[in-house]
């Protein structure tokens, strides 16, 4: 199960790696295979795929790409959504032992967490990722009260949508220093931008559904680390839970990675240019974007990442202009979701789940591959209307 291609940059994995082998006559893409079963001619031996919730050939190949493309030596594992993964990250924590958030993580991944903390499976503890003393602390007090391999650290740089950077290296080295396990939710970097892995972190997390799979038409997750028993007690949670995903939507993913290279560089550079000119707009309060050299995260994000990333976050005046400016948008989508190749703006505490240290009046920019004016000229109008007086106003 070693992975190959150990010496090719990310931008040619995501070309070449997850190929079908160079055999005479043999396709150069992976069919889709729709099977529930496959034929036994003698009795089953370890690694036998035996029935489709185990394993599937269409798998294999993804798992493949994005485990060369996380740096890792083993291949990544295939979920039917992110929080499936995230589901499956989480069973690695002991009943009763304790779990530490970054407090702007996704919302989904911390009210899965906060569910199964309510039932008693473990203890949730939020945090300020960006306040690498304050995450020290409450890992040491953490240990003071659990015993090693209890603890679980559980990442996410930068936080969606408020965009902080943690110091990954530090709090994960600490971490491990004290016997926790530690999980990165890598989805806003992508490998194009960061590998934690490389970092020291034990599992990375993606939602296959934003910048891998990146047309927004399939809901995919995944899970890479290096760790043979962590994949295995992962790989055991996905067949008796049975979170898997379906062949064409993994056949999907690998066929959009394949251009995650090109699809990074352009939401990136199309970011940056946004951000910049967010800054001067009038009718915009506070700009966080890791690029900006004024944001609070853009000192760890420079030292840390090989790039900023596609999403911009904006805040408004109030609700009311936040509200404005998703409706006046023509070109721009009003819908949650981010990463693909269309442009997507929300605002975010519209989602129940959102958590109330979100301002309410932050408006999240998913930025895609169109042409950057167009953008720009869409963004800047409907700015202006949502600025500017509205029915029932002055
Ligand atoms: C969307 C998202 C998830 C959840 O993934 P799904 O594929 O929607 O289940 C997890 N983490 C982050 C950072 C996300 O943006």
């Amino acid at each position: 199960m070693a992975l190959e291609h150990p010496d090719l940059a990310p931008d040619t994995l995501t070309v070449a790696a997850g190929r079908p082998p160079r055999e005479h006559d043999a396709p150069v893409n992976v069919p889709i295979v729709l099977t529930t079963t496959y034929h036994e001619t003698r009795a089953p031996e370890a690694g036998d795929r035996i029935y489709a919730r185990g394993s599937n050939p269409t798998w294999d190949p993804f798992e493949e790409a994005l485990g060369a493309l996380e740096n890792a030596t083993l291949p990544a594992l295939v979920f039917a959504s992110g929080l499936g993964a995230a589901a499956a990250a989480l069973s690695l924590i002991p009943t009763g032992g304790a779990v530490v958030m970054p407090r702007h993580a996704y919302a989904g991944s911390i009210s899965l967490a906060g569910d199964l903390a309510a039932q008693g499976r473990f203890e949730l503890r939020t945090v300020d990722i960006a306040d690498t003393d304050a995450v020290l602390a409450e890992l040491e007090a953490l240990t003071a009260r659990f015993d090693a391999g209890q603890v679980m650290l559980w990442l996410e740089s930068p936080t969606n949508p408020m965009l902080e950077v943690a110091e990954l290296s530090v709090l994960t080295d600490a971490a491990h220093a004290m016997g926790a396990v530690v999980v990165a939710d890598n989805t806003f970097n992508t490998p194009m931008v960061h590998r934690p892995l490389d970092a020291g972190v034990d599992v990375v997390l993606h939602s296959v559904t934003k910048w891998l799979a990146g047309h927004s038409d399939v809901v995919l997750g995944a899970l890479v680390t290096s760790d043979a028993t962590l994949r295995d007690r992962l790989l055991a949670h996905r067949t008796l839970h049975g979170a898997i995903a379906g062949p064409f939507e993994v056949w999907l993913a690998l066929r959009g990675l394949r251009t995650l290279a090109l699809r990074m560089d352009r939401s990136q550079a199309t970011a940056a240019a946004l951000a910049h000119r967010l800054v001067d707009h009038p009718a915009v309060r506070r700009v966080r974007y890791p690029g900006l050299a004024s944001d609070p995260g853009h000192e760890r994000a420079a030292a840390q990442f090989n790039g900023f990333g596609g999403i911009v976050s904006i805040e408004l005046d109030d609700v009311a202009t936040a509200d404005a400016l998703v409706a006046a948008v023509r070109l721009w989508l009003p819908a949650t979701s981010l990463g693909g190749v269309e442009s997507l703006v929300e605002r975010r505490r519209r989602q129940p789940a959102e958590p109330t240290t979100v301002p309410e009046a932050l408006v999240r920019l998913s930025v895609g591959i169109e042409n950057p004016d167009d953008l720009w000229a869409d963004l800047d109008q409907a700015l202006r209307v949502a600025a500017g007086p509205r029915d029932g106003g002055l």
